[in-house]
């Protein structure tokens, strides 16, 4: 059983957006219950144990157009960085919104995460030289110089 958290994670794919242009990936988070908004936290508790962050979009519509129906031309771009996957586009009281969602990453060497960036002398924080988005590893730009000798060193 090595695979047990590999299984749960949710994978990217492409959206099939409907004529609306809405979508929600299917293994996205599910209120429990059938209910349709999930309670507070719940979204939250849903994304630790998927071990994953999101961002919100928001559509804005315009001027002249704000009685329309769904979002079928817009096309929200994903937030900085790297790793982002459409969750779900959907509408709510408000406005249609996007939320992408990334798995975090964990230092293989030093255990600093997308939360949480080590920092060096000038307090710049790591980035990641070597990214594995799909397994959550990564290889930070503070542990990378040591991380590069010692695989030479293993081959
Ligand atoms: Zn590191
Ligand atoms: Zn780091």
């Amino acid at each position: 059983m090595t695979n047990v958290i590999s299984e749960q994670r949710i994978l990217p794919m492409e959206p099939q957006r409907d004529e609306y242009g809405f979508w929600t990936h299917p293994d996205f988070f599910e209120p429990a219950d059938g209910r349709e908004y999930g309670e507070l936290g719940e979204f939250n508790a849903w994304l630790e144990v998927k071990g994953l962050e999101y961002e919100i979009d928001f559509y804005e519509r315009d001027d002249g157009h704000e009685d329309e129906f769904g979002c079928a031309d817009w096309h929200p771009s994903p937030p900085r960085g790297d790793g982002w996957f459409i969750g779900s586009i959907h509408d709510t009281e408000d406005y249609p919104v996007c939320i992408w969602l990334r798995h975090l990453c964990t230092c293989m060497s030093c255990g600093c995460t997308d939360d949480h960036a080590c920092v060096d002398e000038h307090d710049t924080p790591c980035h990641w030289v070597k990214v594995d988005r799909a397994a959550g590893t990564g290889i930070c730009s503070q542990c990378a110089p040591d991380w590069l000798e010692k695989l030479a060193e293993d081959n």
